[in-house]
This record gives C-alpha cells, structure tokens and sequence, in this order.
C-alpha cells in the first residue's frame, strides 16, 4: 500500500511522493511495531521507493552560512552512505550510535567497556526497539566511553559511542529487522558504515595506494655478483625528530616506498625511561634525553610497524646542520649525542629532509635561520602550574558522587576540568580596542591523580609541565593555568628577529630557576597570596614536584598584563568552582612551552619550506600542531604530500583523509 503525498517548500512544488506502507506504522505504538508483520518482511530484496523530507525554508535558509552549508552537505552524504530504507542491503554492515547516555547510578562503572543491561536501554532507544532485554550483546561493541559530570545535567551519565553489527544483530534477532529497516541517519548520532570502511586505516589506504607506484619511479643499475640489475631507485628522506610528527612520517612515507632514515637525538625508551628517573631522583639533567627530547612510550608502538618497513632509525643522533646548495637541501650534517662536544661530524646525502624537532630544539631553530630559513614569531601561551589535592577537585565537580571516586579505583572517574577565560575585554561595545586589550587565559593539560615534571632542557633554564599515571591514583590534581601572549609582547626581544619568542620564554624561565634558587627547585606560591600580591606563609602546602618548592613571590616574576590576567581569571574560576581559590592551591613556576614560540613557513599543499627547497617542517616545532593528535596528523599529510612530489602516489589525500585542518597549533589537550 503506498499514499500520495504533495510535498511544498516555499517557492517550489515537488512532485507527488510514493511512502512506503511501513511509515504508516510509525504512529503505532512501538509494541504494536514488533507485532506488525506488514513492515519490511525479510528476506526484501525489492527496494523502496524514495523518501524526501522537507523542511520549511526560512529567508535565512535561502542564503545560508557556510557552516549550515557544510552541515547539510554532510547530512547529504549521510544518507548518500546509508543503504535506502528497507533495502536489502541494510543486512549487513555496521551503524555507529554515539550520544547514548546512561545514567551514573545504572552503569557498572568507568573500567567496565562490556554492554551492560543500562546500555541496552539506551541503544533501544536510540533504535526505536521497544524491549532492550532482547538485544544480543554480542551484536554491539563499545567503541569509546565517557564521563559528563556537567552541573546542567539533572544527573551525571556516561556518554557511550557503540558499534551496532547488523549481521550479528538479525542473527541473533531477527525481529530486529523493522527497526534497522527504517533507522535514519542522523549526523554523529547514527552513522552507517559499510564493513570496507571497518578496515579502511591508515595501514590499509597505504597499501592500497602505494600499488603500481614503483613504474613510476627512476631505475638505478647494481651490481649483484658481477652482473648489473636495474631496480627502482627509491627516494631517500631524512625525517628529524621521533615525536608523533615524524613518526607519521616516516611510516607513510616508509610504507609508500621510500628508503627513510629516522634520526633522533635522545635515547631509545628503555634509557629515556631510566634519564627521566635519574632527573627525577638525583637532579641529573641530561640534556639530550629528557622530557622533551627522546622516543616516548606511546610512540614506540608505531615504531614496531616502522620496523616492519626497515625504516633506518638513529638514536643518540642529533641533526647540527643543513647541506644547502643552490637554494635546496641536499643532505644532513649529523653528530653522535653520547660523545663529546667537537667529535666529528658526519654528512649524509638526501632527497628531501622532513623537520619534525618539537618545540624545544632552539639550537635546530638557530640553525634554520643561518640558512635564511623564513621563520615568523608565533602566538602561544605562558603562565603557572596549579595544583590542588585531587580529593578537592572531585568533590567540586562531583559532590556526592566524590567518595566513588576512591583514587582511581573506584567506579567514577578521577575528576578533571578544562577551563576558558578572557579577561579584560572592558565593554566592547563602547571601546574599539576592547578585543586588542584582552587576553585568553585557560587550563592546559590538566592532569588528574598526576604529578608536576621538570621540562628543561638546559640546567639554567626552569620550566614544567604535568603527567599522570593511567591510574591517575596520585593525591594531586595539577594544570597549567596560561595568558596567551603574541608577538607585540616580545618587544624587548625584537633584536632576536623570528626567535624573539623563543628569548620571550627563555627570559622567564631563567627568572623561575633564579627565583627557585637553583638545583631545580621550582618557585612556588599559595593561590590565596598570589592573587593578593603578597607572600604570607613561608611553609607551603605539599606538592607533587618531587626536586622541591621554595616560597616565592610568583606575583612578580611575570609583566603586570600577564599577572593580571592569571590573577582576575582565577577569581572568575572561584565563582564557577568554588574551591578553586583555597590555602591548599599551590601555584608553582613557570609553564612557558605550551607550543611552539614561532611557525616554520611551508606551502599549504606542498607542505615544502616557503624559502627553502627540499625542506619539510611539520608538527609542533615547525608551529602546526599542538598535542600528540595534531603533531601525528600533521606528519601523516606531509608524508602523502612529500610522497606525491617524489612520485611515490598520485592520488587525492584529502578525498581519503579529508580535509587538512590548517589552524591546530593551539590545541588545548
Ligand atoms: C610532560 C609532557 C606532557 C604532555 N602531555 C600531553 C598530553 O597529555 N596530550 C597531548 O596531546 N600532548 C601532550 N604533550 C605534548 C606532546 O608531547 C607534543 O605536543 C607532541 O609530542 C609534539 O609532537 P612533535 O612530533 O611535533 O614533536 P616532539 O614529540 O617534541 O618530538 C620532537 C623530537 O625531535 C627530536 N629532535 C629535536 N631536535 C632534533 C635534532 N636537531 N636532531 C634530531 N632529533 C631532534 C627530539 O628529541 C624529539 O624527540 C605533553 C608534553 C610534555 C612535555
């Protein structure tokens, strides 16, 4: 049975519809629905004719903005993707259900990534299946879980991302079958996906891409056993830097068919592991194997599949300088770390070199502009290291909900917080200035149950930065508190030219190590004396840092715009935490290498050095990225750029990967 309907948009007349019978039932209640044996019968292998919604359009509508645009381009493509409604091609494949909220008070807890009964629920809702205790578990897996404590909410929930497999689920249940029929896509809610798409990763689109490549590349003769071959002549690249930028990298540009040599000048994990804790317990800073330089965990699992593609990797390699020659790079000059200053250096010849050095290679920034390398001061953010008892922090955001926290233990997660301020914006309305004079101030990298680390890299020099355990079981609860500053504040620092921002952080850092008094001693201050410009208590509350706090009047370490700022910000956090501001809050200095203080120019498709040929700056060094998502992003497209220069692929990044994010080296993580 189908009905006629005249569908009207202002303006338009499309004609008459045909809608299926089953949408007839929609206005059933949903225990009707499992009974009624009209709607969607399987097997159905006829589709279903085409159903259009509309919507009133407004004047606003007729000339939308850019982003309504995209959104219903995306909307489009959604629905483009989903098999039509009552196909049989909605048998199998896999919808994707994010938003499913379950209430604290029903779920198993924050370690718990089965399906639980609560969940269930949840995902019956979402479908429109009436009884949830007939859903297979087996039919769904969790995908992602988390925790929304937000005050707005009548209770705290956790938020669930689930994976629906259709297969399993009409196995198991085939009165599911009405339902899936009719589900509609709705954007990042209810996503269909066809099961290639399951496997579509990085390692799969490489491989795919990187068949017939090797035509297309130059052929060089060898000699084997006396007799001449002629095989591919791979490319040869320099990636510098093991971070996530360069890791990317080098795996796609590795698997593409490269011959790619991965240099890094700290240690290998194990030894890293073994420097940061002879830091952390004997004061002994090694200046190429720390928190900033070195192979991290995290990142040597990418490095097992960067083995599987013999990608060369040199620790203890620190890259000192450039080969130029007429106006491109052509190699590397290259010194061991674990000699002495003055050994000698060794060149090696390259097709292209990938700069992936983080943010705190200034001798490798210092090298760049001896080659004239166009670099630009950049934006980024200074300040201080708050850190209250993690006990303080869950009872503001939970209250009750607190004493289920038990030091990670429990069933509700550690709590944290991310917090965005602006202060000083005066009225906007009278003031034309009033946006110039105000500043961004906001938490960055907020570590629940963590501890505050030493991130130096010279011992004259004093900053840090936060860590947690994955238990997050330490007592403390610490997060950088920070003002952005730009390049008109490194006014006294403009004979520095690009690096003024790089002399920016280093003044400040050697005014906290000063003030610390020295052998890494962080300055420190109670957050109630700090915002009244005094320093009261000469016996500080304890902290997590474990080389040791000296009371200190932070409240002049910093110009008076930056103090002010952290200081009318923390009174604004006070009224929305209350708390916050408490003789337990212990603020320490200084946090200065929030990102990079410059950008590395590049073009924008090519990802090659504006100024110099044959150079490749990426990730949080070269000022593109800010956290470990967005530096490994950022390599991963340079290295399909760079690929495509070398011949290596010729296909489209961004219809694969889509578009390239430009604006991410301000990531809050
Ligand atoms: C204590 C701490 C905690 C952090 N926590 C988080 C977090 O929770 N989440 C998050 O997203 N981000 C976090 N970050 C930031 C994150 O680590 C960086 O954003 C990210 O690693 C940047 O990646 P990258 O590849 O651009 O550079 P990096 O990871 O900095 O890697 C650069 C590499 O280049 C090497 N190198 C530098 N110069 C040379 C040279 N001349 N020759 C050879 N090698 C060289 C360095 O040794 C280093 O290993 C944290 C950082 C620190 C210090």
């Amino acid at each position: 049975m189908a009905l006629a309907a005249a569908a009207t948009v202002t303006g338009l007349r499309l004609a008459p519809l045909s809608i299926p019978a089953s949408y007839i039932l929609r206005t059933c209640t949903s225990h009707a629905l499992l009974a009624a044996p009209v709607s969607f019968s399987r097997p159905r292998r006829s589709g279903c004719d085409a159903v259009v919604r509309c919507g009133k359009r407004t004047g606003k509508r007729r000339y939308p903005s850019e982003k309504k645009r995209l959104e219903r381009r995306h909307k489009e493509l959604l629905h483009q993707a989903a098999p039509e409604e009552g196909s049989p091609d909605r048998e199998s494949g896999y919808w994707r259900l994010s938003k499913l909220a379950v209430p604290a008070s029903d779920d198993p807890g924050k370690d718990f990534t089965g399906v639980s009964p609560a969940l269930l629920q949840a995902i019956a809702k979402a479908i429109k299946f009436p009884v949830a205790s007939m859903l297979p578990e087996e039919a769904f897996s969790v995908i992602r879980k988390s925790f929304d404590a937000r005050k707005v909410l009548k209770a705290a929930q956790f938020i669930y991302t689930v994976d629906m497999d259709v297969k399993k689920l009409l196995d198991m249940e085939p009165r599911t079958w009405d339902f899936i029929a009719r589900l509609e896509p709705k954007l990042g809610v209810i996503e269909y996906m066809p099961d290639e798409k399951l496997v579509n990763d990085l390692i799969s689109i490489l491989s795919v891409n990187k068949n017939g490549s090797d035509d297309e590349v130059e052929i060089r003769d060898t000699i084997n056993n006396g007799s001449i071959h002629s095989e591919p002549k791979k490319p040869r690249v320099a990636v510098i830097g093991s971070g996530p930028s360069g890791l990317f990298a080098s795996l796609v540009l590795g698997e593409l068919g490269a011959e790619v040599t991965l240099l890094e000048r700290g240690q290998a994990v194990e030894q890293r592991g073994r420097d940061i804790g002879a830091l952390a317990v004997r004061r002994i800073l090694q200046s190429e194997s720390n928190f900033c330089f070195g192979e991290v965990l995290l990142e040597s699992m990418y490095l097992c599949s960067v083995f599987l593609l013999q990608v060369t990797i040199r620790f203890n390699t620190r890259v000192d300088d450039l080969i130029v020659e007429d106006g491109q790079v052509k190699g590397i000059v290259v010194s061991d770390t674990k000699l002495h200053p003055g050994s000698v250096n060794q060149k090696l010849p390259f097709d292209a070199v990938v700069l992936a050095v983080g943010h705190s290679a200034r001798d490798t920034y210092s090298m760049l502009c001896k080659h004239n390398v166009d670099l630009s001061p950049k934006s980024f953010a200074v300040g201080l290291r708050i850190e209250h008892p993690q006990e303080l922090i869950n009872s503001i955001q939970y209250s009750e909900l607190a004493a289920e926290v038990q030091k990670g233990r429990g069933r509700i997660p550690v709590a944290d917080y991310k917090i965005v301020k602006s202060v000083g914006e005066g009225d906007a309305e009278n003031n034309v200035n009033a946006t110039e004079h105000s500043r961004g101030c906001y938490s960055f990298c907020m570590c629940p149950g963590g501890q505050v680390v030493l991130t130096s890299t010279n011992p004259s020099e004093l900053c840090i930065n936060g860590m947690s355990f994955s238990r997050r079981a330490s007592k403390w609860a610490n997060s950088a508190l920070v003002v952005t500053v730009s390049s008109h504040d490194f006014g006294l620092f403009q004979s520095h030219g690009p690096l003024a921002g790089v002399e920016f952080q280093r003044e400040y850092e050697r005014r906290a190590a000063a003030m610390g008094g020295g052998n890494f001693v962080v300055p420190a201050q109670c957050v109630t004396d700090f915002i009244s410009n005094k320093l009261s208590v000469t016996t500080l509350p304890p902290s997590s840092y474990r080389l040791g706090v000296r009371p200190s009047k932070l409240h002049e370490l910093f110009p008076p715009y930056i103090t002010e700022a952290l200081q009318q910000s923390i009174i604004m956090i006070e009224k929305e935490m209350p708390g916050f501001v408490s003789k337990e809050a212990l603020l320490h200095g200084v946090e200065t290498r929030t990102s990079s203080p410059l950008q590395i120019s590049r073009d924008g498709e090519t990802y090659e050095s504006t100024s110099l040929q044959g150079l490749y700056p990426i990730g949080e060094g070269a000022g593109y990225a800010g956290g470990i998502l967005s530096a490994a992003v950022d390599g991963m497209y340079c290295g399909f750029a760079l690929a495509k220069q070398l011949s290596l692929f010729h296909g489209d990044i961004e219809s694969f990967l889509g578009k390239a994010q430009k604006q991410t080296s301000f990531v809050k993580y």
